[in-house]
């Protein structure tokens, strides 16, 4: 509790501040898939590497779809091979599966349905970790004009108080 605050502002602070680590949370969500796109690449890469498959084949990762759904990436994440893959920054062959260096990967030469996959993804994410940013900026920023309107608002009925205690 802040005394210089009314129960109404304090209530506008606690919510702003809600909603800016609602937004926070958005924001990692985001960062998380950007991480499972690289992870997807490196995965598509050690496959060449390896000889399983060419340059030209696509390589996209069927757990990429849960990029399209906040819920659905979300519930992966949370997931224990969602854990597990984030929390050691590796991405094995989906879980139930023999064939590690491939399994889950689209294997199509020239993929029309995934072209560009990794830019593709990753460029609508940044632009909504940008969009997102911007708005916990503002969301600070709302706590903050009450906070400072509040402050200044004691300061003056101190000074009154002070000014009478002259008189
Ligand atoms: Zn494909």
């Amino acid at each position: 509790m802040d005394e210089k605050l009314s129960g109404e502002e304090e209530r506008l602070i606690e919510s702003a501040a809600a909603e800016h680590r609602q937004l926070e949370e958005e924001m990692e969500l985001c960062r998380r898939m950007l991480t499972l796109i690289e992870l997807a690449q490196d995965r598509r890469r050690a496959a060449i590497t390896a000889g399983r498959i060419g340059e030209d084949i696509c390589g996209y990762d069927q757990r990429l779809d849960t990029i399209s759904s906040r819920d659905a990436f979300a519930a992966f994440a949370t997931s224990p091979e969602g854990e597990n893959i984030f929390a050691t920054s590796k991405l094995p062959g989906p879980i139930g599966e023999e064939d590690e260096i491939v399994k889950g990967m689209c294997e199509k030469k020239r993929c029309k349905a995934h072209a560009g996959w990794a830019k593709m993804l990753a460029l609508g994410l940044r632009h909504q970790i940008r969009e997102l940013g911007e708005q916990a900026v503002e969301v600070e920023e709302q706590g903050r004009i009450v906070r400072d309107a509040a402050g200044e608002r004691w300061r003056r009925k101190k000074a009154e108080k002070n000014w009478v205690e002259v008189l």
